[in-house]
Formats: C-alpha cells, structure tokens, sequence
C-alpha cells in the first residue's frame, strides 16, 4: 500500500532543508555528528512506523550533513543537484527501474541512450560514439581503460577478455606526472597496475609537457587529463594525441570535471583536440550538477566497449537495440538516464553553457578577491579551480582550519608542486557572485589580510 502522507512529509523535510541550506554553516556541529550514535546499537527487533523513522533520519540526520549542496561548499570538485535533476531523481527512484537492459525498462535503456547522444553532442565529441553511465569518473575510467586494454591487446592478436593479462604481450600506460589517484585506481583494477606506468614530466601549471612524450610502439595506452584537480589546468591535447594516435596508440582522456570546458564557448579552445581522442571519462555528479552517483563513460569505438563489458560471447551487431548492459561494468543498475536527462533538457545547450562560463567567472573573482587582499594565488585559473596560499605550510594549514570552523564556507586543504595550499573549486549551479564575496570576507577575516 502506497504510504502518501510518508511521501509528502519526505517531500516536505528535503524542501526544509533546501531552504534552508543557504543560511546555514556549511560544516555540522562536533555536537550534530556524536549524536548520530543514537541512530545505531544492536539491530532493533521490532520495526518502526515508516513517518517515525523519517523523523529520526531527519532530525538527527540532517544537523549532520555537509551542506554541500549549498552554495558555498568549494570542497574537492563538488556539484549541487539541479532542481530538475534532483525531482528527475526523485521520479526515477519512485519508478525504480532496473536499466540493466532493454527487456527489464525500455524506458532505462531509451533514456540512457538520448541522454548519452546529448552529452557527446554538448561536448562536441564524435557522432556516434559509445558509453555507458556508471557510478563516478572512476568507474568511468575503468570503463574506458577496459575498452582501451580489449582494444590495442587484440590488435596483437591476444584477447584479453577470454585470456586475462597472464602471459600477454606487454601494455604501455602513459600518464601525465600530476594524474589523479582515482586514474591510477582504475589503472589498478584493470590489472595494469598503478606504478608500472610512464609518467611524463608536467609544465608549471600541472600540464603534461608535449616536448617530453616519450617515443611511442607497441600496444599503448596514453592518458590524458582534462581537468587538473589542484589548477584545473587541460593537458594540450592539440599538441600530443595526433602524434600518440600516428604511434598507434590508444587515448583515454580522464576529464571527470575539466571536458565540460567543451561545453561553453568562452572556455572551448582549452580543451581543442580531445575530440581526437578514444575515449573519455567524465563526471555528471561534478561539474553538471546531477544527485550522486552518476559517471559518463564514452569510447569512440563501439565494439571496443561492448567487446570489454558484453556479457555473452558474440559481439552484437551493429544495428543491434542498445542494452546498456553491454556496454558497462554493472548489470542491475538505477535509472542514471533521467536525471542527465533532466538537466540537459531543463538547461538546454545555453543553460549549460551559462552554468560552466558562471563558475569559471566566480573563480576569477575569487582569485582576483584574494590576490586583492594580499595572497599569493599559486596557478592560473583557467576554469573553476582556485590555489591559493596563506604564507607558509603552517599558517595556510591554520587558515583553512578556521574558515572550515567558522562555516561561512569550506574548502580543503592540497599539496601542489611543494606547496600546502587552500583548494577553492567552484562547481555548484546555485553559487553567485554575492557567495563568492561572502566567502572572501570570511576567508580574509580569519587569514587576517587587508
Ligand atoms: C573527481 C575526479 C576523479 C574521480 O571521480 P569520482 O567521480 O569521484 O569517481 C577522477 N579524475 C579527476 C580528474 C577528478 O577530478
């Protein structure tokens, strides 16, 4: 039986909470999370009124939340929800479909299917192109690397997805030397390892240096980065991947926040030349705002992927209906494809555009503000992550601490190229320029600049 009342007094406590979020401190209270021990203990025997144990979650729950939702979290490369994607969530979990293939939602699988066609054509990447939507970039890059490492072994003949890695011809992984440590993960989990890779010296904004790529034969795998977590910097992808793909190599380009620079013209020519590459893994749950959890996995090559991720033997035809179960990690899976759905047709390409070109100009302000107030800001901000130090390792590691306590605003702290830093990322659509000036008061309040 349909609980109706429950529905609409969860419906009624996120839009409290929402509401209020703006105004509230954006850390939870020492207080708030101890008394989130009131909510284990010995498993109850006896159940719990469905209103009543909403109660409980809400009130003890909610005081404990990061408001990283809000406007004002710049912790790591965090997004908010849309509002169209968040209700888009809310349809989808009420629905409950299994997107695992055709036969169990056709409604999964189409929008999964348009919703992918969307984002390939919002970043500009190739017609055509494949994917999937996983949980994050990480598994996005698994996805990608799985297609990549089925790909360059059976063009020396060795097909890894019946024989595994034991005794296959040898794989190159080239990576950048400031490469994120969830590629590295991926790397691992698709048996390549995390340090038998060649890393390639890096330029002083964190970008893979083109002068030093290493001559390339063999099977290989080169990956990019678009989107340095600490400067947001983009590898120059113009420079290196026809070169890598004139070797023979395979490109797989990590862009989890930074290949939305794609997406809006003020910041495109950042990111030239990525549509030359095979594959790409970027994030819906970072810079495009979607509810968690939600990756984009796409591969040029459609065979290469579902050959990767297929579940029987054959390969499909190419005419085949789309299963999404082809062509990802996961079987049984939530229906990811309305939510980018419902952003992409809330925003529309403008919308999008505007919410990318929006955070990137907050970012500038930042900067602009603290290098205003007397601090060294330490890379170029060429899209919506900002470094900034406070003097040395000890005092910007005390000023982040006290702007975190003080809850005006969050950001973490980083160690980039020597120097303990504060990470400023701007990724959330309801951020504005007034935030942006309220956390700069706070942050120089409590860093004592002019
Ligand atoms: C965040 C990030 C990842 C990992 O993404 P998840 O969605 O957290 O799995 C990988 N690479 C880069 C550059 C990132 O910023």
């Amino acid at each position: 039986m349909i609980d109706e009342a429950l529905l609409r007094s969860a419906a009624g406590r996120a839009e409290r909470y929402l509401t209020e979020l703006p105004d509230r401190a954006v850390a939870p209270t020492a207080d708030a999370l101890a008394r989130l021990d009131q909510l284990g203990g010995a498993l109850p025997e006896a159940g719990m009124d469905g209103e009543a144990v909403i109660d409980l979650i809400d009130r003890l729950g909610a005081p404990a939340t990061i408001a990283s939702a809000g406007p004002r979290y710049f912790g790591f490369v965090t997004g908010g929800a849309l509002p169209a994607a968040l209700a888009g969530n809310w349809l989808a979990t009420a629905w409950d479909q299994n997107a695992f293939s055709t036969a169990s939602s056709p409604l999964g699988a189409k929008l999964e299917a348009i919703a992918l066609d969307w984002l390939v054509e919002a970043m500009c990447l190739p017609a055509g192109t494949a994917g999937s939507l996983v949980t994050g970039a990480t598994m996005a890059n698994v996805t990608g690397l799985a297609a990549a490492r089925h790909a360059v072994l059976a063009g020396v003949g060795w097909d890894v997805e019946a024989d595994g890695l034991f005794g296959a011809p040898e794989v190159t992984v080239i990576v950048g030397d400031e490469v994120h440590a969830a590629l590295l993960k991926a790397l691992r989990l698709v048996g390549f390892g995390a340090t038998r890779v060649t890393r390639v010296p890096v330029d002083d904004q964190g970008r893979m240096r083109a002068d030093a790529l290493p001559e390339i034969s063999g099977p290989t795998i080169l990956c990019l980065q678009a989107g340095n977590v600490n400067t947001g910097a983009l590898d120059p992808a113009a420079d290196i991947v026809p070169r890598a793909k004139a070797a023979g190599a395979w490109v797989h380009v990590d862009g989890a926040f930074g290949l939305w620079a794609r997406a809006a013209r003020a910041t495109a020519p950042l990111a030239a030349g990525y549509e030359l590459a095979d594959s790409w893994a970027v994030d819906g749950h970072k810079w495009l705002n979607l509810p968690y959890d939600c990756g984009i996995a796409l591969v040029r090559d459609r065979r290469a992927l579902s050959g990767a991720m297929r579940i029987g033997a054959a390969y499909l035809p190419d005419d085949a209906a789309r299963d999404p179960f082809e062509f990802t990690p996961e079987c049984s899976r939530r229906m990811r494809g309305l939510e980018v759905w419902a952003a992409l047709r809330a925003l529309g390409r403008t919308g999008l555009e505007d919410m990318i070109t929006r955070c990137c100009d907050h970012a500038r302000r930042m900067a602009d503000g603290l290098r205003a107030a007397g601090f060294e800001v330490l890379a170029d901000v060429p899209l919506n992550q900002v470094l900034v130090s406070f003097g040395d390792a000890a005092e910007t590691t005390r000023v982040i601490e006290a702007v975190q306590a003080d809850g005006t605003c969050w950001a973490g702290s980083t160690v980039w190229q020597g120097h303990t830093a504060m990470r400023i990322s701007i990724s959330n659509w309801a951020t504005t320029a007034a935030d942006i000036d309220l956390a700069l008061a706070a942050i120089t309040r409590l860093a004592g600049g002019r």
